[in-house]
């Protein structure tokens, strides 16, 4: 559909932000403009490994020291009641099955006690386990099992949200980059464009560090041994299996660390190697990959989202900024920010204040 005249507001990007960030607008009855550079879940929405996870990007027990103990637990809460927000809406592009965050060495397993230990402290559901089973078995030491977590077809999720914004009123044109704020003809314009350098955000452009990711697909196993988002070496490795049986696994940026800094959208073989070895030692074969990918996100170094005004922008906002958890963090910061627009502030946002990093 088309706005029958101006927009008040201009979202630019469609990933899972800013559809939930058009959204929640349009309900709001502002009249919504999305727009975006290549096409709905172009961006790393639709390439990432698929799971849904409550919470920040830094454990629980890291984020309660690093935000305070109350605003951590809003945060581990808010998450969570995002993910039964997006169980109703995506249908069957998520499963809640819950994650496994496995630990490879001793030092590991202390940390993931540590965070299951504030956890339950703090009432959040979590299962220490002990007993890793099948390929797990002997290679990792122990896991923390996250019962809320959930896996995602995050493509079809994506398109889903952007679905029920149209249904809401909002106008999405794609293939239509916006090339500076200039050309929103005055409307406020939301940049979530997370680790895709946008050229929008002034002083801050460049600040959420274009970080990249690399992801394959391999063909289907008749056995399924990892239905549950499985994650390790604090997150550098990710894996699980798709209801077809393809272990679709992530990570190993740290194979060639400074040269995944980068905005470049592709695979590298260093990175691509190491996925295969690791998929090759899980299955105890070598196993046919039939998708090979890249993607950016944005990192930054404090692991808080990046929402609010842009600093010396009087009609600009921002949301991004997830450092390799956006899917939930996405679909919570996009509402966050439209509320934030319309007069109804989140105190979280106190702690994703833009200007930051600009003291950093
Ligand atoms: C390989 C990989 C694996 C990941 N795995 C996970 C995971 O398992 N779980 C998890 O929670 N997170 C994961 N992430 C992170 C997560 O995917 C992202 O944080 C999240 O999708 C960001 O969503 P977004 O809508 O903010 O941005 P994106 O989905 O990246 O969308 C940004 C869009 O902005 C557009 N754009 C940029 N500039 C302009 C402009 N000037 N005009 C118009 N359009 C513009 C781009 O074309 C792009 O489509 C992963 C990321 C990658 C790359």
């Amino acid at each position: 559909m088309r706005l029958d005249g101006p927009a008040d507001v201009v979202v630019v990007g469609g990933g899972v932000t800013g559809c939930s960030c058009a959204l929640t607008l349009a309900r709001a009855g502002l009249r919504v403009r999305l727009q975006d550079a290549r096409e709905i879940a172009g961006g790393a929405s639709g390439r990432n490994g698929g799971f849904a996870l409550r919470g920040g990007s830094a454990p629980y027990d890291v984020m309660r020291t690093s935000m305070g103990a109350d605003a951590a637990l809003r945060l581990w809460r808010t998450t969570e009641d995002a993910i039964d927000e997006m169980e109703v809406l995506a249908g069957d592009a998520l499963r809640r099955l819950g994650s496994l965050r496995i630990a490879v060495d001793d030092e590991e397993r202390d940390e993931l006690r540590a965070e299951y230990d504030a956890l339950v402290g703090d009432g959040i559901a979590a299962e220490w386990v002990d007993d890793l089973q099948g390929p797990l078995r002997g290679r990792f030491t122990a896991a923390l099992r996250h019962p809320t977590d959930a896996a995602l077809q995050p493509a079809r999720w994506v398109r889903r949200l952007a679905a029920l914004a149209v249904e809401a009123g909002v106008e999405i044109r794609e293939h239509a980059r916006l090339g500076s704020l200039d050309d929103a003809g005055g409307a406020i314009v939301v940049v979530c464009t997370d680790g895709y350098p946008s050229r929008l955000l002034g002083e801050l452009d460049g600040l959420i560090v274009p970080t990249r990711g690399q992801v394959i697909a391999t063909e289907p196993l008749e056995e399924l041994w990892f239905e549950v988002p499985h994650y390790g070496r604090h997150g550098f490795d990710y894996w699980h299996q798709t209801p077809d049986g393809r272990i679709v696994a992530g990570g190993f940026r740290d194979t060639s660390l400074e040269a995944e800094f980068t905005d470049v959208e592709e695979t590298t073989p260093v990175v691509l190697a190491a996925l295969e070895g690791f998929v090759a030692s899980l299955a105890g074969r070598p196993l046919r990959v039939d998708y090979r990918w890249a993607g950016i996100f944005g990192l930054v170094l404090d692991f808080l989202p990046v929402v609010g005004r842009v600093p010396g922008e009087e009609r600009a906002w921002v949301a991004g900024g997830y450092s390799g958890h956006g899917n939930v963090l996405g679909y919570l910061c996009g509402q966050l920010v439209a509320r934030a627009i319309v007069g109804d502030r989140d105190p979280l946002l106190d702690h994703f204040e833009p200007a930051r990093l600009l003291n950093a």
